[in-house]
């Protein structure tokens, strides 16, 4: 669905994003897992238009959004770190305001707005001044601005920060409710946020994707379990073929491109040697492996490290 392909975005002498490439499959609620200033806001504003990069590319759906900015806008809803809301507006007329910009018809606005407002949870607050709402209720608004159009993609930057406990809670309930027929991006800088709601997750750090995979690959390994990552010559779907072919394999995971060799983790019972089971089968494809490894850190083990490294003001 959304296809990031080596975002690179400087500031001058700051380079904010550094070669960054990750996919989102239909219907995944990814993670967007990175300490403060790694790059997280630059990318989603990327993504949905708003900034372009110095160098890469964003396809949504097949269309470029270099090419077609305002039709990728159009599928998407984007509730930025700060949400442009209006102080004076009451609800009712933000949104309907809203509505105006994404050429929202008269005849299909108040059904909308009354489904939008009752899924987060507004419907109290519609005849007040926005100025006037809590911070919780204000992020509820920005949330449903996001919503108006009903767009396919969701892109959250943050959503839950400056939240209460519960209201996180309402939050991560909205958000695993949409779930169910959107694709969302959310990024966070908690680790927990990822494990609550989200199907997939992304590290970011410094700008460099440092980790991807499912969130089943997110938790620390089991027991028996072996993990190694694979990096293959060849087509992301050339490499699944023969991942899926190897019966030693137990369940792999697309990670990144990289210099257009396409990196896998790769999960196996610890005596089943699928290491060099994939190896002859890539032999036997004439499919080269460029690198293969064992992972000692799950992704979990890998954020944690980034985080205290983050906190000590640099490498150990
Ligand atoms: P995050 O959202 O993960 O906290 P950002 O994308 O906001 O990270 O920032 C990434 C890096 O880019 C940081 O070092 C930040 O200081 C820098 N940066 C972001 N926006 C600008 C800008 N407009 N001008 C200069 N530097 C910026
Ligand atoms: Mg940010």
């Amino acid at each position: 669905m959304i296809e990031i392909r080596n975002l690179v975005k400087t500031y001058g002498k700051v380079t904010a994003l550094d070669d960054v490439s990750f996919d989102v499959g239909k219907g995944e609620i990814l993670g967007f897992l990175g300490p403060n200033g790694a790059g997280k806001s630059t990318a989603m504003n990327i993504i949905t238009g708003y900034l372009a990069p110095t160098s890469g590319s964003v396809i949504v759906d097949g269309i470029d959004v270099a090419d077609k900015p305002l039709e990728v806008r159009k599928m998407i809803g984007y509730l930025p770190e700060q949400p442009p809301l209006y102080g004076d507006m009451t609800v009712n007329e933000y949104l309907n305001f809203i509505c105006d910009l994404k050429s929202v018809s008269q005849k299909k606005r108040k059904n909308m707005l009354d489904d939008i407002t009752y899924i987060v949870k507004i419907g109290d607050v519609r005849k007040r001044l926005v100025r006037n709402l809590s911070k919780g209720y204000r992020q509820r608004v920005g949330f449903a601005q996001a919503l108006v159009g009903d767009p396919p993609i969701l892109i959250l930057d943050e959503p839950t920060v400056g939240l209460d406990p519960k209201q996180v809670i309402e939050f991560r309930r909205i958000i695993n409710g949409l779930g169910r027929n959107h694709t969302i991006i959310l990024s966070t800088h908690i680790l927990q946020e990822v494990s609550a709601v989200c199907s997939d997750v992304v590290i970011i750090n410094n700008g460099k994707v440092a980790g991807a995979g499912s969130i089943s690959d997110f938790t620390s390994s089991q027991n028996g379990e072996k993990r190694f990552v694979v990096t293959f010559d060849a087509k992301r779907e050339e490499a699944e073929a023969l991942l899926k072919a190897v019966p030693q394999v137990k369940s792999f995971s697309f990670s990144r491109i990289e210099h257009n060799a396409v990196v896998f983790r790769v999960i196996a019972d610890s005596k089943a040697e699928a290491n060099k089971a994939v190896f002859f089968a890539a032999a036997e494809k004439k499919i080269p492996i460029l690198e293969m490894k064992a992972i000692e850190k799950s992704l979990e083990e890998e954020f944690v490290s980034i985080i205290s490294k983050d906190a000590t003001g640099g490498e150990v």
